[in-house]
C-alpha cells in the first residue's frame, strides 16, 4: 500500500471508522504513522500466576479456563474470566464489559497485563489483552512496551494500536527518509524508518528517547531551514532603500536631547543606523526591558529616514499609547521641521482627510497610529521606515501589511517581552536582535509586594500617605473579554468607593478605561499627566507603554487574573522617575496555586529575562505570543522550551546547509529538497518569496 492510501483500506478499519479517524486528522497511511502515543505503558516483565501479590503491575500468559458476565451487587455486569498456568488460577475481572464474552471464551490462550488487587481474593482488574493464535505471534497489547494514543470517545487504545501496527506492517518501507545522510551520521539520529517504528512500538526505553529526539531534531531542523531560507531571502534582495544617518537632523536631534543617552542606547542606535546605511533591507528586533528608553532609539532611527527624504510610520499597539508617543515626539521635534500626524480608527472625516492626503503626499514626514495605519485606503507618499512598538501584541502579518506599504522599507520592531532563548530561535529567528540591558541611572527598583483583602485598609492608609507627599498613583482591574461589563462596573464602582473613602476623599479620583470616547480618554490622560487627577482607575488599557514618571505607586485588583508577561509590564508603567515606587497586588478570593507561584516569580525578581521564561513555562509558547501570532508551525514532538539543546543543533546544522548549498540542489541534500517540496510546498514558498 501507498502512504497516501486511505485508512479505511487497512484491514479492520473500513469506512465508519475512517469516518472517526477523520476526527483527530487521519486520513492516510501516513497520517496513521505520524500519529504518536502520548505515553506507554511498561508490560514487559512476564511473571507465573503463583507468584502474584497484590499491587504488582504484571503481564501473564496462560488459558482461560472458564469465563462468566457476573453482575455485582449495584447490578453492574462485570465480565470474569479465570486465567491459569502451570502454578496456578487467578481471576481476571472487566467492569462493565459483558460484550468480552464474545471474544474471551474458556479454552484460548492470551496474555493478559494489568494491576493485581485483592477482592476477598487476588484478581487482575480491567486488564489489557491479547489473544494468542501462534507462538511467534508479536505482541501490541501485552508482553511489551506498550503505546497509548490520544483518543476520542469513539476511539480505544485496542482499535488504535491495531491501526498503526497494521499500517506499519503495510507501508512503513515506503517512507523515505528526510534528513541528508551525514546529519544522521553525526548527530546520530535514528534513521527515520526505525524511528517511526520505535515511537510507536519501542523495544526498549532508550530506543522510544532515540527516536523522539530524531523526530524533534527533524522537525526542527525543517523549521530552522525555512528561518534560513527566509533570511536568506530578506538579506538576498540588494533593492532595499540606504539611508544617510549622519544627517543634521539626527545630529542636532541627539545633541539637544535633555539627558544623555546609555551606553546600551547609543550601542543600539549604531547597530541600527549601521543596518539602514547599507543596501539590505533591515529587519531588526530591539528587545528592552519596560523604561529602558527605546522612544528616543527609535526616534533618532525615524529621523535618519526622515532627514534623507523618506517617510517614517510609528505603530503603536493602543490608541492610548499612540497618543502618548505623538505627544513625545512632538515635544521632542518641536525644535525641528518635522510634521507629524497622527492616525487611529476613531479618527473620521475631515481630521481624517486631511491626515490621509498629508500622508500620501509626502508632506507629513512621521505618522503615529494604531494597526489603522495598515488600513486599506492608506497610502504613503515615500514610506522609508517603519518603527512596531511592543511587538508581542502584533502578528507577523501586520507587519508584513505595513511593510508592503512601502518599498522596502527598514523595519524596527520593539518589545519590551524579553525573547526567551528557544523563540528568539524560532519564532523571532529571521530577525536581528538587539538588546539594551541598561536602564537609565537613578531608576529604582520597583518595591513589589502582594497582600490580599484582609490589608486593605493598610494600603489604603499607605497609599493617603504618598498622596499627601503629592505622588500619583494607578489602580487597575483587569479586563478580560467575557466579563467585560462586569470588569467595568467594578473599576466604575471602586472609583467611586475611593472617592468617598475616610482617608481618601480629600484627593482627586479619576477614571479611565477603554470604553470610553476618545476625546475623554485624552482628557482624563491629560489630567492625571499634569497632576490634576491623584489616582487614576483604570482597566489594563494601561498595560503597555504608558508614561507618567510621577506616578509611583500602582495598585494591581485581581493579580491572579494576568499572566506574568502582562504584571511585569503593567509594574513598568511605575519607577520611571526618581521617586521609589511600589507595586501593590491585591489578590482575589481565589488564587489557583498556579497564579500563586506566577505571583511570586514577581515579587523575587525584576530581570524581565527570568520573567519571560518563567512565563513560557507556564504558559506554553502558544499563548506567549498569542497562538495566531507566533508564527510556528505544529510540532507534534519537539517541545520548543525543553528541547533547547536539539534547538540549537537543528538551528546550527540548518543554517549551515543552507549557507554552503542555497539553492539546496546539491546531490546529498536530496532528501531535504523532496521534503520542503512536499510537505512544506506552501510555507517553501511563502519563505522564499520573503
Ligand atoms: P520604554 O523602553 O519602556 O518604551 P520609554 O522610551 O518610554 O521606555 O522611556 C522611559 C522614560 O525614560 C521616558 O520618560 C524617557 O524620556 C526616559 N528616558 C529615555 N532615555 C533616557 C536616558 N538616557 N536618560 C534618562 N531618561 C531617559
Ligand atoms: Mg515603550
Amino acid at each position: 500500500m501507498q502512504l497516501t492510501t486511505p485508512v479505511q483500506y487497512i484491514k479492520g478499519v473500513g469506512p465508519r471508522k475512517a469516518e472517526i479517524l477523520k476526527k483527530v486528522k487521519i486520513e492516510t497511511l501516513q497520517d496513521v504513522l505520524y500519529y504518536f502515543p502520548r505515553s506507554y505503558l511498561d508490560w514487559r516483565t512476564f511473571r507465573e500466576v503463583g507468584a502474584l501479590r497484590e499491587g504488582d503491575s504484571a503481564t501473564v500468559m496462560g488459558v482461560i479456563s472458564s469465563a462468566a458476565v457476573r453482575r455485582s451487587a449495584s447490578r453492574r455486569k462485570d465480565f470474569v474470566a479465570q486465567l491459569s498456568d502451570d502454578t496456578g488460577i487467578i481471576e481476571c475481572i472487566w467492569f462493565n464489559q459483558p460484550f468480552l464474552e464474545r471474544v474471551l471464551r474458556a479454552g484460548l490462550r492470551v496474555v493478559v497485563s494489568g494491576d493485581v488487587a485483592r477482592y476477598r481474593k487476588l484478581q487482575i482488574r480491567n486488564p489489557d489483552f491479547e489473544l494468542l493464535s501462534s507462538e511467534e505471534q508479536e505482541l501490541i497489547h501485552t508482553g511489551r512496551i506498550v503505546p497509548r494514543y490520544p483518543l476520542t470517545a469513539e476511539l480505544s487504545h485496542k482499535f488504535m494500536r491495531m491501526v498503526s501496527k497494521r499500517t506499519l506492517d503495510a507501508c512503513i518501507e515506503r517512507l523515505e527518509e528526510v534528513l541528508p545522510e551525514d546529519l544522521i551520521r553525526t548527530r546520530r539520529l535514528l534513521p527515520l524508518q526505525e524511528a517511526i517504528k520505535q515511537m510507536h512500538f519501542p523495544d526498549s526505553w532508550d530506543l522510544q528517547t532515540q527516536a523522539r529526539d530524531r523526530l524533534a531534531y527533524e522537525e526542527l531542523f525543517y523549521l530552522q531551514v525555512m528561518l534560513a531560507l527566509r533570511r536568506r531571502a530578506l538579506v538576498r534582495v540588494e533593492s532595499g532603500l540606504t539611508f544617510e544617518t549622519d544627517n543634521p537632523l539626527v545630529r542636532s536631534f541627539l545633541g539637544g536631547l535633555p539627558f544623555s543617552l546609555t551606553g546600551a542606547q547609543q550601542r543600539a542606535i549604531g547597530e541600527i543606523f549601521a543596518d539602514m546605511a547599507s543596501k539590505s533591507p533591515m529587519n531588526r528586533l530591539i528587545e528592552g526591558e519596560v523604561g529602558s528608553g527605546k522612544t528616543v532609539v527609535a526616534l533618532a532611527a525615524c529621523l535618519a529616514a526622515i532627514g534623507t527624504g523618506y517617510q517614517a510610520a510609528f505603530m503603536a499597539p493602543t490608541e492610548i499609547l499612540a497618543e502618548q508617543h505623538l505627544r513625545t515626539i512632538r515635544d521632542l521635534l518641536a525644535p525641528y521641521p518635522v510634521e507629524a500626524a497622527l492616525l487611529l480608527g476613531r479618527i473620521k472625516g475631515d481630521e481624517r482627510k486631511t491626515a490621509l492626503s498629508g500622508i500620501s503626499s509626502g508632506a507629513v514626514d512621521l505618522v503615529v497610529g494604531t494597526h489603522a495605519l495598515i488600513q486599506e485606503g492608506v497610502e504613503f507618499g515615500k514610506l522609508g521606515f517603519i518603527v512596531v512598538d511592543e511587538q508581542h501584541r502584533f502578528g507577523v502579518m501586520q507587519r508584513s501589511a505595513l511593510r508592503e506599504k512601502g518599498k522596502r522599507p527598514d523595519v524596527l520592531v520593539m518589545t519590551a517581552t524579553p525573547i526567551p532563548r528557544t523563540l528568539a530561535m524560532t519564532a523571532y529567528g529571521d530577525l536581528d536582535i538587539t538588546i539594551i540591558d541598561e536602564l537609565p541611572a537613578g531608576r529604582q527598583k520597583v518595591i513589589t509586594r502582594a497582600t490580599d483583602e484582609r490589608n486593605r485598609e493598610k494600603v489604603y492608609e499607605f497609599l493617603a500617605d504618598k498622596l499627601r507627599e503629592r505622588k500619583q498613583a494607578f489602580v487597575v482591574y483587569p479586563l478580560v473579554e467575557e466579563s467585560e461589563k462586569l470588569d467595568l462596573k467594578a473599576a466604575t464602582e471602586r472609583a467611586e468607593i475611593l472617592s468617598k473613602h475616610r482617608l481618601l476623599k480629600s484627593f482627586k479620583i479619576g477614571l479611565l478605561h477603554g470604553r470610553m470616547k476618545g476625546e475623554d480618554k485624552d482628557r482624563v490622560m491629560r489630567e492625571f499627566r499634569k497632576g490634576e487627577i491623584d489616582v487614576l482607575v483604570t482597566t489594563t488599557v494601561i498595560e503597555v507603554g504608558v508614561d507618567v514618571p510621577s506616578a509611583c505607586i500602582l495598585i494591581v485588583e485581581h493579580p491572579e487574573r494576568y499572566g506574568l508577561s502582562q504584571l511585569h509590564q503593567l509594574r513598568g508603567r511605575v519607577g520611571r522617575g526618581p521617586h521609589k515606587s511600589y507595586f501593590i497586588l491585591i489578590k482575589g478570593p481565589e488564587v489557583t496555586s498556579d497564579a500563586g507561584r506566577r505571583i511570586k516569580v514577581l515579587e523575587n525578581t525584576t530581570d524581565g529575562r527570568k520573567i519571560a521564561e518563567a512565563d513560557l513555562k507556564f504558559r506554553g509558547p502558544g499563548e506567549f505570543f498569542g497562538t495566531r501570532q507566533h508564527g510556528l508551525p505544529e510540532l507534534r514532538v519537539a517541545d520548543i522550551v525543553g528541547d533547547v539543546g536539539l534547538l540549537s543543533q537543528a538551528r546550527e546544522d540548518a543554517f549551515r546547509l543552507v549557507e554552503d548549498d542555497p539553492t539546496i540542489s546539491e546531490d546529498s541534500n536530496r532528501p531535504v529538497r523532496e521534503t520542503l517540496s512536499r510537505r512544506y510546498r506552501e510555507r517553501f514558498r511563502l519563505a522564499t518569496v520573503g
